[in-house]
């Protein structure tokens, strides 16, 4: 595992694009179709005998492959496919990878979204989810089967942040002849999962990643087979669905990636502030960055250096109605939005509730503390974090959750 300080940073740093006219930025290519001076270069193109021809924007396109280009290079794959949302990203990959019969190991905390594709949208196609505890990974042998084509985590989980031990967890898929599919939405530069064993990485960008909450977009980063595999004329499932990202999204994305190590040291910062304040003061606080946290040591063992250990935590108000008065409450203060998402310059809190955990027996939800009062909290860029920290111990009081 190379752990060298910052480095899917310099990755970044080191892209060199030049634009048509020598610009410091590439050209935004705003064409759906590109011409050929000869009928037999497109026929090639076509028969997949000639690399480096643009075709159709549903294929590629210049500008979504610099982007491409630029998150392959932060996630040390050798090739990615852009989409229009982190969901297209999940679909066409599970899709691409996954035939009738075929079977998902999944972890049973992962987004809402991703949950009710695997639970209510693939048995349409035959393809079975076995929902597991991916933090034991007894848990996840013992759910293989012949049938199995996919293990499935995010590197840190929703509502709880628990952490995934990516390198053990690709250890078993590898034995298995499995593939590992991480998604990487909370955790951009921090964690490297395919340095760590995972085959395909994906990302809603619409989150740290382009962190302007003015778009939704997705990514999957794998070796090239894999992303030649779901841009195939005939057989890919980014080509035949046709999830693309247009050209100036990506190339707006493209220039936010840019300032994403320093917004995620400073999430990070603020999130390790308020999360030590608050555990101070007494509250049940959920953050990777804490030592008490279940994962924190295999999180700090196998994290890059120089990030921080992200910038989501979760505070415990005990019940549903305090938890809703004190998001309220904050809003009311402007300290941030009562919005899903994450990842943005302002504050945005949110309730997970028990949408995507309601399939945990109760008693089980008990023990992990997944209680109904829980509140996630995307911390932003805030410059003076202990005004925050005011501001919120202010609505606290408020709705006397302390
Ligand atoms: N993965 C994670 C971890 C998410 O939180 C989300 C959205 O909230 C998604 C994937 C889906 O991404 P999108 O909303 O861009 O489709």
């Amino acid at each position: 595992m190379n752990k060298k300080k910052g480095m899917p940073a310099n990755k970044i740093q080191d892209l060199q694009f030049f634009g048509e006219f020598g610009g410091v930025n590439p050209s935004i290519s705003d064409s759906s179709t590109f011409t050929y001076l000869e009928g037999k270069t497109m026929g090639d193109v076509f028969e997949g005998s000639r690399d480096g021809c643009y075709l159709y924007s549903r294929h590629t396109n210049p500008s979504t492959s610099y982007l491409g280009q630029a998150i392959a290079q932060m996630e040390y794959t050798k090739g990615a496919v852009l989409s229009a949302s982190g969901m297209a990203a999940i679909s066409s990959t599970l899709l691409q990878l996954c035939s009738s019969k075929d079977e998902i190991i999944s972890s049973r905390t992962i987004y809402g979204g991703t949950y009710a594709f695997m639970k209510n949208f693939l048995p349409k196609f035959n393809i079975k989810t076995t929902f597991v505890n991916t933090t034991k990974l007894e848990e996840i042998e013992s759910a293989i089967t012949k049938n199995t084509k996919v293990i499935y985590c995010e590197t840190i989980s929703n509502p709880l942040l628990e952490v995934s031990d990516i390198s053990s967890i690709a250890e078993i898929a590898k034995k298995n002849g499995i593939k590992l599919v991480v998604d990487n939405t909370f955790t951009p530069m921090i964690f490297s999962p395919s340095m760590m064993g995972a085959d395909i990485v994906i990302h809603s960008l619409t989150k740290f990643i382009n962190g302007t909450s003015d778009t939704v977009g997705g990514v999957v980063c794998s070796d090239e087979e894999f992303i030649g595999s779901m841009i195939d004329v005939n057989s890919g499932s980014a080509m035949l669905l046709g999830p693309v990202m247009d050209a100036l999204r990506a190339a707006s994305i493209l220039k936010n990636i840019r300032t994403l190590h320093l917004r995620i040291k400073k999430h990070s910062e603020n999130a390790m502030y308020l999360a030590r304040a608050f555990k101070k003061d007494g509250l049940r606080v959920i953050y990777p960055g804490l030592k008490e946290h279940p994962q924190h040591e295999i999180m700090k063992n196998s994290m890059n250096d120089s990030f921080g250990f992200g910038g989501m935590f979760v505070i415990d108000a005990i019940t549903k109605e305090k938890g809703n008065a004190f998001m309220e409450e904050m809003q009311k203060d402007n300290l941030g939005y009562l919005a899903v998402s994450l990842g943005f310059y302002k504050t945005l809190f949110s309730a997970p509730g028990l949408s995507t955990s309601s399939e945990i027996p109760e008693h089980e939800r008990e023990e992990m503390g997944l209680s109904d009062g829980l509140v996630r909290i995307s911390i932003g860029l805030d410059n003076d974090i202990e005004r925050t920290y005011n501001t919120m111990i202010r609505c606290m009081k408020k709705v006397e959750i302390l």
